[in-house]
């Protein structure tokens, strides 16, 4: 029984960051094994646990505390692959009126319906986040700047021209975002490359908000790694940096 219960342990901890894991079996091949429904409930729990970490209670989105560990994950692959990566940062458009016309349930509501439609609107592989309150990031792996425009203009849209249904009546929402993109030549951290997308997020709503802001779109953000891989074999280590 001991060396049964330690093998379920070991493998349990070892196994508890997988969501796909098959049944335990018994390893010395009891077939009413007591320990084996025992460890199937833990690793539920595990799972659930685990889930419950990374996820915003009311909007059912990355939480803070995800986003932190996949943006900093993303960055390590982006030095490693020199794949770029994209973070939008958005925040709700006078929100705070919301709240005051419509009461704070429905400000709740709002913010559900807004993080669908941020969902419906992404790729699988990107990742949206609520950020805190009503200001909400999307991490784009292997996206640069010139590809993130349309997604976040595509996003903007989709916000405009879905208001929520609340009896009857219709709660029209508008959003500001910021972009920003970290290259294999950028050297910041995950904080700087959020506060420069929220640099171009207050951009957008100094200047008018429901828009979306960004840098001036170089042309070498469209050069892809083979080419950047060939003109650092023609010109040496530094050429393609400029
Ligand atoms: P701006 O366009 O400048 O962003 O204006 P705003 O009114 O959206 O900005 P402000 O920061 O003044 O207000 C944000 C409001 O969001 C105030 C706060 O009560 C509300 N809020 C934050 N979190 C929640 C939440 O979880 N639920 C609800 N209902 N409201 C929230
Ligand atoms: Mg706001
Ligand atoms: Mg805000």
């Amino acid at each position: 029984m001991d060396i049964c219960y330690k093998y379920y342990m070991d493998n349990l901890l070892e196994d508890s960051h997988s969501s796909s894991l098959p049944t335990p079996v018994c390893p010395v091949g009891e077939t009413c094994c007591p320990l084996v429904a025992e460890v199937s409930e833990l690793r539920e729990n595990l799972d659930e646990l685990s889930n419950l970490v990374r996820t915003d209670t009311l909007t059912g989105l990355a939480n803070y505390r995800f986003f932190v560990q996949e943006l900093g994950q993303e960055i390590e692959r982006t030095q490693r692959s020199m794949q770029p990566t994209s973070l939008i940062m958005l925040d709700i458009d006078f929100f705070k009126k919301v709240n005051d016309q419509w009461g704070h349930e429905v400000g709740n509501q709002a913010l559900k319906h807004l993080a669908k439609l941020l969902q419906q609107a992404v790729r699988r592989l990107d990742t949206p986040c609520r950020y805190g309150g009503e200001e909400f990031a999307i991490i784009l792996p292997d996206t640069n700047l010139a590809a993130s425009v349309p997604v976040a203009e595509r996003i903007r849209r989709e916000v405009e021209t879905n208001p929520l249904a609340v009896d009857g009546k219709s709660l029209q929402m508008t959003i500001s975002l910021g972009i920003t993109t970290y290259t294999d030549m950028t050297d910041i951290s995950v904080d700087e490359l959020v506060k420069r997308a929220d640099e171009y997020l207050y951009e957008a709503k100094k200047s008018g908000r429901n828009r979306v802001c960004h840098a001036k779109i170089e042309r070498v953000d469209n050069v892809t790694v083979e080419e950047k891989q060939a003109l650092s074999a023609l010109f040496g280590g530094g050429a393609q940096k400029d």
